[in-house]
């Protein structure tokens, strides 16, 4: 039996990750969090019976107590909560599908507890991967990606070990706005933006695809999984997402790895690997598939692909700046507080104030990410 706990459990990965469980008779939930949805979590926890499950808020952890006190589990709250739900005893893998960086402190929790990590939370590898790569190591437990490319190169490395890589493909499908220049961006609304062509996720995720933030980041993720250098990662447009990456090894032969857009795949992978699972759903027909095409990415236009390959190549504490303004600039614009342009005009702006730590430490990311939202309040 493989033990599992999931932070973020009532999001899109989360409860996509739950679907996968059920299917697997040999998979079992120790452990849950969410952030306030206590309505599902309730669901969860009567359907999965793990052991401990936290939310964030006090409150709202006093209110699903009450409403779970005929179920033998612990609640518990806040960071602390978070933090005792990574490091489960029983536990074998973490899921880690909360968003933004406060996955930091409970995902180094887990390693240095032991745990494998099935890793979604790209915010905590891009903010903090010159600590967490090393500890893995350290540690030597597993960090499986569930992110759709990085699971696909994963994937396009199995038994390739002794093969340097040259170039990691990291395909894009270019998002909604694919095609379109700053000035035909600029009335975009919250529910234009929420539009992926291929994808349902969650909304900040939905938006950075839009504005090709979340190639970036996936870049800066993908440098971290997989050793490479920023420049040997390069991003290529394919709009129908049915090549989910490649890698381009030094005898220039290039693997990839294909399929129907279903998050279920790479998310029953890093729970089962080295395993292949049955997984109903669609598959891919190379009848009805038309066409692939492939496009170069528009850096001017979707200038947070260009500044996030300017954090990663700096790197340090840059690459925590550029997250850390886009998570809030993304919360400020859902919350129509500024228009949809002014995203990437707002991470511009943290960059080019910050003074880069070279290395920063977990305090330091954490006090680099306070520094960057002090900015943005005072001067949007
Ligand atoms: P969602 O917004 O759908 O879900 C986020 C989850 O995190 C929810 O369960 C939410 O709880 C929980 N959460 C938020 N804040 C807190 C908190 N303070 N404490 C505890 N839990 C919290 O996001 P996604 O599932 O789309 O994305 C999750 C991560 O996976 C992101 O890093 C994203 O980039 C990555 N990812 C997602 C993909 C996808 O297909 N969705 C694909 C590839 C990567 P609640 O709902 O109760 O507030
Ligand atoms: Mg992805």
């Amino acid at each position: 039996m493989k033990r599992i706990s999931i932070l973020g459990s009532t999001g899109s990965i989360g409860t996509q990750t739950l679907e996968v469980v059920e299917q697997n008779k040999d998979l079992e939930v120790t452990a849950l969090a969410a952030g306030s949805n206590i309505a599902l979590l309730e669901a969860q926890i009567r359907k999965f019976r793990p052991s401990l499950a936290a939310v964030w808020s006090e409150e709202k952890a006093k209110e699903l107590k009450a409403r779970v006190a005929d179920v033998p589990v612990k609640i518990v709250s806040g960071m602390d909560g978070l933090l005792q739900v990574a490091t489960e005893p029983l536990s074998h893998i973490l899921v880690t599908a909360v968003v933004g960086m406060i996955g930091i402190r409970p995902t180094i929790a887990a390693i240095e507890a032991g745990k494998d990590i099935a890793l979604a939370n790209k915010e905590t590898l891009v903010t903090a991967g010159h600590l967490i790569i090393p500890l893995v190591e350290e540690m030597g437990v597993r960090l499986l990606p569930v992110d759709s490319e990085h699971s696909a190169i994963f994937q396009c490395l199995n038994g390739e070990k002794n093969n340097k890589i040259s170039k990691i493909l990291l395909t894009a499908s270019g998002g909604p706005f694919r095609g379109r220049t700053r000035e035909q961006m600029k009335d975009i609304q919250v529910e234009d933006a929420l539009k992926h062509p291929n994808w349902a996720m969650g909304q900040k995720i939905t938006i950075d695809s839009s504005t090709m933030v979340n190639k970036g980041l996936e870049v800066m993720e993908a440098r971290w999984l997989f050793g490479v250098g920023m420049d040997q990662v390069q991003v290529v447009v394919q709009p129908q997402s049915v090549i989910h990456s490649m890698v381009e090894f030094e005898d220039g032969a290039v693997m990839a790895q294909l399929g129907t857009p279903d998050m279920k795949l790479p998310i029953q992978y890093a729970l089962c690997y080295p395993e292949r699972r049955p997984l109903p759903g669609d598959r891919l027909d190379f009848w009805k598939l038309k066409d692939i095409r492939f496009e170069e990415p528009d850096f001017e236009n979707f200038r947070g692909l260009a500044l996030a390959y300017q954090a990663g190549r700096t790197g340090g504490s840059l690459p925590t700046v550029f997250n850390a303004a886009n998570e809030r600039a993304v919360s400020m614009f859902l919350n129509r507080k500024i228009g949809y342009l002014t995203i990437v005009d707002i991470i511009e702006g943290a960059m080019e104030r910050h003074k880069v730590i070279p290395h920063p430490s977990v305090e330091q990311i954490l006090e680099a990410e306070r520094e960057t939202y002090d900015y943005i309040e005072s001067r949007w």
